[in-house]
This record gives structure tokens, C-alpha cells and sequence, in this order.
């Protein structure tokens, strides 16, 4: 019952249902069944790529109140000064409404670019670890679920190759799949993304005389397996991608959320010209409200801008409002402070639970930050299986299968720790290990 790396191994394949299985983990009721539906014949080819999850069923079982839920990556807003923000919140439309209940600029309010300077530089410590920052190189987006869609749609053409690591966001494989890229994953252990693994994929695609478009990384608290990118093997990263013409996306969602405080460079410091950054109040203020950013090249931003147009005209100038007057008023950087203390305990109180009832043959890693534990379970369980008997003991998880593009991942899980209090964390891990033991005696 140790802590152990995910499964390192390097799959290939086209997008598939799994990252809609998975995308119903993060709470995402989007697809919807064919069965009967009239229009069938007219949809776009690439409609292909989003199918309805199989386990989203099981998930609105999961919300019920006796099912204690491990599956969402909801963050947690208890702490949230609501009083003061609705205060905020009146006196925006109150002094602002004009402007802020207006159309804005595809590229963002000037003001909150110029504040996404101040995030990023309490993450890095200085603006140099960075990679430096201007207002006018950041595209404020609708979270950066939409930068990862647009950057997929900038770039993926049907069949070409997206790198990401094995396991992957659920999110950014259902973008993949909706623009029929073909996933090559690469091998990760408890130290990140593994240099030599990327370097045999890139050499491997050099070889078919092929050429990834991107590798897409989340290099920090990593969404599903809970783990960072070692600092030695980032430059390693950015020198492999460079060297063979490859783009990196480097999402970081969760980059602030170390539960000591520790950041790491990021991979844009260290290749600016060829890293877009992906950035985001979700974690750290309020994920309702949609606010997150991209920091890329000029050209790819300028196409960003071209793409938002498209998509929406402007991200919505309220919320980005909204977040811009948090920024002015509170003191956002110790709510990120009390953010990080009580994921810290509640993932204690998981790694903990883990420890006491998991059954022998389970390893799990063991985050120092951000909201995931990745579990793996002994030979011939299989978590996808295993999941309605999960929920009618009461507990739920999100299927390690949707983190893969081909749907493996049969021997793992996620278990987030982010929403439930402790106590209840650990009453579901109780109710977990109850299951797997009896999945063992099978
Ligand atoms: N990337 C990762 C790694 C995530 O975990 C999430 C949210 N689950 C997102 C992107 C999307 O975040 P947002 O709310 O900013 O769209």
C-alpha cells in the first residue's frame, strides 16, 4: 500500500466516447444520445468525435446526497467572501453598467489583462519566471476550456497529431476528439511528463515523416494524476519540442494551489516565442464565472483574437469585470493562501483514508497541490466495471478510462479530494475500499 507512479506507457490513437465519459467527471452534461434523434444524417463528420458518455447516468446518481462524489473537479467556493462580493458586484453595474453590460474587445478588458500580470507574477515570484509579460500579449477567454478549443481549432486539421500525456484533462481530449485529432499519448511518472518518452514519440513521428501540432501539458497539480513536472526536466521538455518544431500548450489551471506555497518556472519562461500559456480564475476565484487566459506569440494570438470573434464576438466584459474589481478590492492573494490550506487538509484526509482501508496491491500518488489523487488498482479489477457497484455503496470516482483517448485506463482511477470535507472524503474512501475488497474476492 505505497505510493506509487501511474502506469508509464506511450498509446496511440484517435479521440473516442471516453473523453465525454470522462468530461461527465468534471460535472459536463453535454453530450446527448442519437437514439431517435431526426437530424442524425445531417451532422458534421467531426460530431463523431462527441459521444454521450455511458456513465453520465451514473454521475447524476452521483450527485445524490447519501453518495459520497470523488468524481467531480468542482472547486470548492466555501471560503469565498460572498458578501462583499455582492457588493462588488452591485457597484460594477451600478457605476460601470454602461461599459459593463457592453460588448467588449474579442482580446479582453485592457484593466484585467494588466491584473493577469499581477497572478501570474505572485505564481512566479517575479515576472521573470514568466517569460516576461505585457497586457497586450495575454487573450482573456471564456476559462480556458475555450482557449484549449480554439487552439485546437487553430491548429488540428482531421488526423493530425495532438501529444498529451497518458493520463490526460478529460476536457482538452474532448476538444481533441470534436476536432478529429489523433492522440498520441506519452508515458508520465511521479516526477511528470518523462523527457525520453516525448523523445521517443517525436522520434517516432519523424520517422512516419509526421509531425505533432502541439504537445499539450499540464505541468503543475496535474489533472487527473495529481503530479508536477520536475523543474530538471522542464527545460529538457521545451528543448525536445523546440528541436523538433513542435508547439507546447502549457495549461495551468492549478499552478498556484501548492499546498506549501510552491510554484514552479514555467515552461513559456523558458521558450516564450514557442509556449502558449493557458491561465485561469477558475481555481482560485469563482468557475462560474468563466474567466481565464491565454499568453501566446503574437501571430498565434492575433489568430486567437480572429477565433474568439468567431466563437462568441468578446468574452462577456461583466465577469471579466466582475473578477477585475475581486482583484482591486480583496485580498486575493490570502484567499489563495486559505484556498491551499484546506485542499491540503482534505487531501490529507484522503491520502490518509487511502493508507488505512485501501486493500493490498493499490498505489496511488501523492499530490502537493491542486485537487487529484490517482489511484491504480490490482490486476483484473476494472474501475469503469467497478463504478455502478461503487454508487450503490455510495461512493463515486471518475474511471481512469476517461483520461485516455482510447479509453484504457481500466486499472486506475481519479479520486478528487477538492470538494467534500474531510470527513466525508474519508467516509468515501471507506465505502471505496468496501467495494474493491469485494471485487478481490470475486
Ligand atoms: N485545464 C485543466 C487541466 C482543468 O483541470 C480544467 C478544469 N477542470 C480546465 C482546463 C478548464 O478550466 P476552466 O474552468 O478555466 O475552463
Amino acid at each position: 500500500m505505497t505510493a506509487m507512479p501511474p502506469d508509464p506507457r506511450t498509446t496511440g490513437s484517435l479521440g473516442t466516447g471516453a473523453a465525454a465519459a470522462g468530461a461527465a467527471a468534471e460535472g459536463d452534461a453535454r453530450a446527448a444520445g442519437d437514439a431517435g434523434d431526426p437530424h442524425l444524417d445531417r451532422y458534421a463528420a467531426r460530431t463523431a468525435g462527441m459521444t454521450a458518455s455511458e456513465i453520465r447516468a451514473l454521475f447524476a446518481v452521483a450527485s445524490r446526497p447519501e453518495v459520497v462524489s470523488l468524481a467531480g473537479g468542482m472547486p470548492n467556493l466555501a471560503a469565498l467572501p460572498l458578501e462583499s462580493l455582492s457588493v462588488e458586484v452591485a457597484g460594477l453595474v451600478a457605476a460601470e453598467g454602461q461599459s459593463a453590460l457592453q460588448y467588449g474587445s474579442a482580446q479582453g478588458v485592457p484593466v484585467l489583462r494588466e491584473q493577469i500580470g499581477d497572478v501570474m507574477a505572485f505564481e512566479a515570484g517575479s515576472l521573470g519566471a514568466t517569460g516576461g509579460f505585457a497586457p497586450d500579449d495575454v487573450v482573456v477567454t471564456v476559462g480556458s476550456q475555450s482557449a484549449l478549443d480554439m487552439l485546437t481549432r487553430l491548429f488540428v486539421d482531421p488526423g493530425d497529431v495532438v501529444l498529451a500525456e497518458s493520463p490526460s484533462y478529460v476536457g482538452a481530449l474532448g476538444s481533441f476528439a470534436a476536432y478529429q485529432a489523433e492522440v498520441r499519448h506519452v508515458a508520465m511518472d511521479d516526477d511528470g511528463l518523462i523527457p525520453a518518452a516525448l523523445d521517443e514519440a517525436l522520434q517516432r513521428l519523424a520517422r512516419e515523416g509526421r509531425r505533432a501540432k502541439f504537445l499539450y501539458t499540464v505541468p503543475n497539480f496535474h489533472n487527473p494524476v495529481g503530479v508536477s513536472l520536475a523543474a530538471d526536466r522542464r527545460p529538457e521538455i521545451v528543448e525536445l519540442c523546440r528541436r523538433h518544431g513542435v508547439l507546447i500548450v502549457e495549461d495551468n489551471p492549478y499552478g498556484l494551489l501548492g499546498f506549501d506555497g510552491q510554484t514552479y518556472p514555467s515552461l513559456r519562461s523558458m521558450d516564450p516565442e514557442n509556449v502558449v500559456y493557458l491561465g485561469s480564475f477558475s481555481k482560485i476565484f469563482a468557475s462560474g464565472l468563466r474567466v481565464g487566459w491565454a499568453l501566446a506569440p503574437h501571430g498565434i494570438r492575433d489568430k486567437l483574437v480572429l477565433a474568439a470573434e468567431s466563437a462568441t464576438l468578446c468574452p462577456p466584459a461583466f465577469t471579466q469585470l466582475v473578477v477585475s474589481r475581486y482583484l482591486a478590492t480583496h485580498d486575493w492573494r490570502s484567499l489563495v493562501k486559505s484556498f491551499r490550506e484546506m485542499y491540503r487538509e482534505r487531501c490529507e484526509a484522503m491520502l490518509g483514508a487511502l493508507e488505512t482501508h485501501l486493500p493490498d496491491g493499490c498505489r496511488w500518488t501523492r499530490p502537493q497541490g491542486g485537487f487529484f489523487v490517482w489511484a491504480t488498482v490490482p490486476e483484473g479489477v476494472d474501475t469503469r466495471a467497478m463504478l455502478p457497484r461503487a454508487v450503490t455503496a455510495r461512493v463515486a470516482y471518475a474511471s481512469g478510462t476517461g483520461f485516455h483517448a482510447d479509453g484504457s485506463g481500466s486499472r486506475h482511477m481519479r479520486l478528487s479530494f477538492c470538494y467534500p470535507p474531510p470527513e466525508r472524503i474519508t467516509e468515501g474512501v471507506r465505502r471505496l475500499a468496501g467495494v474493491l475488497d469485494g471485487e478481490l474476492d470475486l
